[in-house]
């Protein structure tokens, strides 16, 4: 894979990763905001004096928690989706944290909250650390989410110093040592990310190893098993022609025999080389089916497209042979093709049969011929 695909995945992931996790961080917040602010209003000395403050905070708390809830990860997963998303959703959270903020202010200010001040700073002091611990994918929005918190409240108490100093130093205090541990979080939560997309990363190239035969580097017979049945089930869905081709080497045995089993090896990879340059399509999938025996897979391609890609094949790979130290050997293939047809394949089996009995007839009528399933 190219170094700028792979670093293209790579952001996918942590953006996924990360929108995921921030939903389901979010989920549990915006009740609280609500739940602390009703407490706070409704233990303060005269709630229902200050009924229209009481229930513009409440309202206010409620239409957060509501959005935050409503606000659902995009349908489309694309990069740039997920960063749109990510970026309204702070949003939400950072209007939250102002709301909180000026409400605690408020309480410190007001004499009428003096009974329920206490309640209002705990919640500050519990949004505050939950944000650091909750949010930290993001290092520079939840310092100014933390800030938004605590800046208010600790200006009001500001101006109230020679009665409030000593919570104002406590408080202060607290905010250095969350702004710390938001450090550290923030780079366990991206390690975490690093070492889980090296994990997923390692399970594909493993997956894919094991799909690939060593020799040839063509798909082998894990991988055609895993293919073939999923194409042929996407063509009887669709509608849409699926050909395959099966190719089995003449003769050869005698390779083996007369110049050793690595000059075999060699031929295998080099009929191999002969069948990228012919069945070029993205498409198109190239497998060893086991020994000298090879298929390709040509989705949406008729019957007509891939036989004459087959006996060009046949014809190219008889005119070149083997080169062997210097010297050509003879070197041919027999091929049998055929189309799907969901009237009479009605398994994937069926299918193949078709086609390897072709195969075995091109044989049959002396090799180096490709022969069609009857259709
Ligand atoms: P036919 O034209 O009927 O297909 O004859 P053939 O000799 O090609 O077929 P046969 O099935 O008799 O022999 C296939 C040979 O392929 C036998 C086996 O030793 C050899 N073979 C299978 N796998 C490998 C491999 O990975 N490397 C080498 N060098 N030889 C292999
Ligand atoms: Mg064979
Ligand atoms: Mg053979």
């Amino acid at each position: 894979m190219a170094p700028d695909s792979q670093f293209l995945r790579n952001t996918s992931f942590i953006l996924l990763r990360e929108s995921q996790d921030t939903r389901v961080r979010t989920r549990l917040g915006g009740i609280y905001y609500l739940l602390a602010w009703v407490l706070t209003w409704s233990f303060s000395s005269a709630p229902g004096d200050m009924q229209t403050l009481g229930l513009t905070g409440t309202l206010f708390f409620a239409l957060m928690m509501a959005l935050r809830w409503l606000h659902r990860l995009p349908a489309q997963q694309s990069d740039g989706c997920l960063r749109q998303w990510i970026d309204r959703h702070w949003t939400l959270i950072l209007i939250t944290s102002l709301g909180w903020g000026l409400a605690h202010a408020w309480a410190l200010l007001r004499p009428e909250f003096e009974p329920s001040r206490m309640i209002a700073t705990l919640s500050t002091v519990a949004f505050s650390t939950a944000m650091a611990f909750n949010f930290p994918m993001r290092k520079a929005r939840c310092v100014v989410a933390i800030l938004l918190l605590y800046a208010p409240g600790l200006i009001a108490l500001a101006t109230q110093w020679a009665s409030q100093e000593a919570l104002a130093v406590t408080l202060g205090f607290y905010l250095s040592y969350l702004l710390l541990a938001l450090n550290r979080s923030h780079r366990e939560y991206h390690a975490t990310l690093t070492m889980e997309q090296q994990l997923v990363d390692q399970r594909e190239r493993y997956d894919q190893l094991s799909r690939t035969d060593s020799l040839t580097q063509l798909g082998n017979r894990l991988q055609f098993n895993s293919l073939f049945p999923a194409m042929v089930a996407n063509a009887r869905r669709q509608g849409s022609p699926l050909s395959l081709v099966l190719l089995d080497i003449d003769f050869f045995k005698r390779i083996n025999d007369e110049h050793g089993h690595s000059s075999g090896d060699a031929c295998l990879s080099d009929f191999a080389e002969h069948m990228r340059q012919v069945f070029r399509r993205d498409s198109d999938a190239l497998l060893r089916l086991g020994g000298e025996e090879f298929g390709v897979l040509m989705p949406d391609t008729s019957l007509e497209e891939a036989s004459s890609l087959a006996e060009r094949f046949r014809v190219e790979l008889a005119t070149a042979g083997f080169e062997l130290n210097g010297q050509s050997l003879p070197l041919t293939t027999s091929l049998g093709a055929g189309i799907f047809d969901p009237t009479r394949d009605e398994t994937a089996e069926a299918f193949f049969k078709r086609v390897d009995d072709a195969l075995y007839r091109a044989k049959a009528e002396g090799r180096d011929r490709l022969a069609l399933a009857d259709v």
